[in-house]
C-alpha cells in the first residue's frame, strides 16, 4: 500500500481533502495546484460567525489547509499546471511546467516589506492563510521586472535575501499510480449585465465582499472609503439565465449573501440592507432556519432590477418592477454587490481533452472512472460541505482502482 502514488490537480477544498483523506491511508500525493496559493475559491472566505455559527464552511477550509501542509505524505507543488498526460500499464506519466515562486517559501518570514515597497499595481499579492507559504507572490504579468528588468526594488529590499526575480519555468515528469481531478469553477464575469460592474466603483461582485470581509472588519465604498448606509444585493447574477445558456442554479449564492448581509448588519446595524431574488435556495440541513431569522434584519424583494446608474452624489440609482403592484419602483442604494454564480473554469475543456474525459452540455466536466476521477465544483456548483463529501467519493473510487 506504501508505495502508490496519486496526483490530485487543484488545491482548493476538493483537492485539499481529497490529498488529506489518501495521505492519511499512507498514499504518497502530490498536489498541483496553478496558483500561488492553496485553497481556491474557500480560502478567501470570512468566517460569518456573529451570535453563534452558522456553518458557511470557510473554517473547515482553513483547517484543511493547515493539516495538508503539514502533512508528510503530501507535497504541493505551486505555480504548476500539466502538460502532457500519457497512459502506460497502468501507470501515468505527466509532465509538469512549473513556473517559478520567485520567493523561496523557506526564507520568506511574511513581514510584508515587499508588498509595502512594490510600485506596480498588482505585481505583488497577499495571500488569505498564513498557512500558505509563502504569503505573498509575484505577478508576472504586473511585475515591472518581468517587463522590463526597470524595477527590482522588493528583491533589493528583502531582508531575508527570499526574493530572486531572474528565475526561469522549469519542465519535470512525474509517474503516478491514479489522478484526481479538482480544478473547481470560475466565479461568473458579471460585466456583460447592465449593472455597471467595472464601470462604477460601488458595484461590486459577491466574491469581492467575501475578501473584504475576510481581510477588513468593516465593510467600505471602494469611491470614498466610507462606510455603505444602504446595500443592495442582486442574486443570480450569471446564473438561472437563459440568455447566456446557464440554466443551472448556483446552489450556494443565496446562503452566502445573506450570511455576509447578516455579518455586516451585527458589525454595522445602521446599514440597511435589500436583497433582491427569484426563489431563495434553502439548500442546508440548518438553512432554513438561519434564512427566518435573517427576514427581520434584511428587506427581501422579489425581483431582479434592470440597469443600473450612478447619481450626481455618487450613489446609485436600480429600477425594479415591484411583484406585488406590477409598478416600476426606483431605489438609491451606496454599495450594490452582484451575487456571481458558479460556471466551468476556463480551461475545462483543454484539460478534459488532455485526459480523455467528457465535459457535460453546461460546460462542467462529466463523472469519470478507471484511474482518472473527478472533484468537486469541477463536476458543477457545490457548497463546501458537498465539494469535501464528493472528495471523499473521488477518493473511495480512487482506493477501490489502486485495490486498497
Ligand atoms: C461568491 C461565492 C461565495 C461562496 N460562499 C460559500 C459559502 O459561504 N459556503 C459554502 O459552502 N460555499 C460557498 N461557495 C462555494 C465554494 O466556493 C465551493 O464549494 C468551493 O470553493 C469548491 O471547491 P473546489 O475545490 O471544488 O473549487 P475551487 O475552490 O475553485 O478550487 C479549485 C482549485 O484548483 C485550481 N486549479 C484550477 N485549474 C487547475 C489546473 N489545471 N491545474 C492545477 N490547479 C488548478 C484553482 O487555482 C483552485 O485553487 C461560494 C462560492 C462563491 C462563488
Amino acid at each position: 500500500m506504501a508505495d502508490k502514488n496519486v496526483l490530485v490537480l487543484g488545491g482548493g477544498i476538493a483537492g485539499l481533502s481529497a490529498a488529506r483523506k489518501l495521505a492519511d491511508f499512507d498514499i504518497g500525493v502530490q498536489l498541483i495546484e496553478k496558483s500561488a496559493f492553496l485553497g481556491g475559491h474557500g480560502i478567501q472566505f470570512s468566517c460569518k460567525a456573529t451570535d453563534k455559527c452558522v456553518k458557511c464552511g470557510a473554517c473547515v477550509v482553513e483547517e484543511t489547509l493547515e493539516n495538508v501542509v503539514r502533512h508528510p505524505k503530501i507535497n504541493v507543488l505551486l505555480n504548476t499546471q500539466t502538460q502532457k498526460i500519457t497512459r502506460s500499464d497502468g501507470q501515468f506519466s505527466v509532465t509538469l511546467q512549473k513556473n517559478p515562486a520567485y520567493i523561496d517559501p523557506e526564507k520568506c518570514t511574511g513581514c510584508g516589506l515587499c508588498f509595502e515597497k512594490c510600485p506596480a499595481h498588482g505585481a505583488i499579492s497577499r495571500g488569505f492563510s498564513k498557512s500558505n507559504l509563502p504569503f505573498y507572490a509575484i505577478s508576472e504579468k504586473n511585475c515591472l521586472f518581468m517587463k522590463d528588468k526597470s524595477c527590482s526594488l522588493c528583491q533589493d529590499t528583502c531582508p531575508e535575501e527570499a526574493i530572486t526575480l531572474d528565475q526561469k519555468r522549469t519542465d519535470h515528469v512525474c509517474e503516478t499510480d491514479a489522478i484526481i481531478v479538482a480544478t473547481g469553477f470560475e466565479a461568473f464575469n458579471p460585466e456583460s449585465k447592465p449593472y455597471g460592474y467595472n464601470v462604477f466603483d460601488n458595484v461590486i461582485t459577491s466574491l469581492e465582499l467575501e475578501r473584504t470581509l475576510r481581510q477588513e472588519s468593516i465593510v467600505s465604498r471602494p469611491s470614498d472609503n466610507k462606510p455603505p448606509e444602504k446595500i443592495a444585493f442582486i442574486q443570480c447574477v450569471g446564473s438561472r439565465d437563459a440568455k447566456l445558456g446557464h440554466l443551472w442554479c448556483s446552489k450556494i449564492c443565496c446562503g452566502s449573501s445573506l450570511r455576509m448581509a447578516k455579518l455586516i448588519r451585527s458589525r454595522q446595524p445602521e446599514t440597511e440592507m435589500a436583497f433582491f431574488y427569484m426563489d431563495v435556495q434553502t439548500f442546508g440541513k440548518d438553512f432554513q432556519v438561519f434564512y427566518e431569522t435573517v427576514q427581520d434584519d434584511i428587506r427581501m424583494i422579489r425581483a431582479i432590477p434592470g440597469d443600473i446608474f450612478r447619481t450626481e452624489t455618487d450613489r446609485l440609482r436600480m429600477a425594479f418592477l415591484d411583484n406585488s403592484t406590477h409598478e416600476i419602483l426606483e431605489e438609491i442604494f451606496d454599495l450594490v454587490v452582484l451575487s456571481v454564480g458558479i460556471t466551468p473554469g476556463k480551461d475545462t475543456k483543454e484539460l478534459a481533452d488532455q485526459l480523455h474525459l467528457a465535459v457535460s452540455d453546461s460546460g462542467f466536466l462529466s463523472p469519470s472512472e478507471n484511474g482518472i476521477f473527478t472533484a468537486g465544483t469541477a463536476l458543477g456548483p457545490m457548497s463546501i460541505a458537498e465539494t469535501i463529501s464528493n472528495a471523499g467519493n473521488a477518493v473511495w473510487e480512487t482506493l477501490k482502482y489502486l485495490r486498497i
